[in-house]
């Protein structure tokens, strides 16, 4: 399920390849990773409480840029900032962090939380 984060509409893509990277209704770039992303850039850092921030920059298939900011504590993660193309969008729209990008942040030693999602598993 794509999702565009500009008008909050949910829409289903269908095809081969992957999807332009715009949203049809409103032509928005701010819509869900078009394709696999590829991670570019990984900062992960460690206050002395104890908390991790990694910061992720990854691209799709459309030359979006993707930041994905995950706090974790005690191994656990969580998705608390996403910016597509410098434009920070809601976090609850996406339902689950892109294997891509939880897989960078597991090398760092720490798993996401899937937390409750309305959408159910992908
Ligand atoms: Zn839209």
């Amino acid at each position: 399920m794509e999702h565009c984060f500009a008008c909050e509409t949910d829409y289903g893509y269908l095809g081969g390849s992957p999807h332009r990277g715009t949203c049809p209704a409103c032509g928005s770039p701010a819509v869900t990773p078009a394709g696999e992303l590829s991670v570019v850039e990984t900062t992960a850092w460690e206050s002395a409480n104890g908390l991790s921030t990694i910061h992720v920059s990854a691209t799709d298939t459309s030359a979006r840029r993707f930041e994905f900011v995950i706090a974790a504590r005690r191994g656990r993660g969580e998705l608390v900032c996403l910016a597509i193309d410098g434009v920070e969008v809601p976090t609850d729209a996406m339902c689950s962090v892109p294997s891509a990008v939880a897989a960078t942040v597991s090398a760092h030693g720490i798993g996401i939380s899937e937390g409750a999602s309305p959408h159910g598993p992908q």
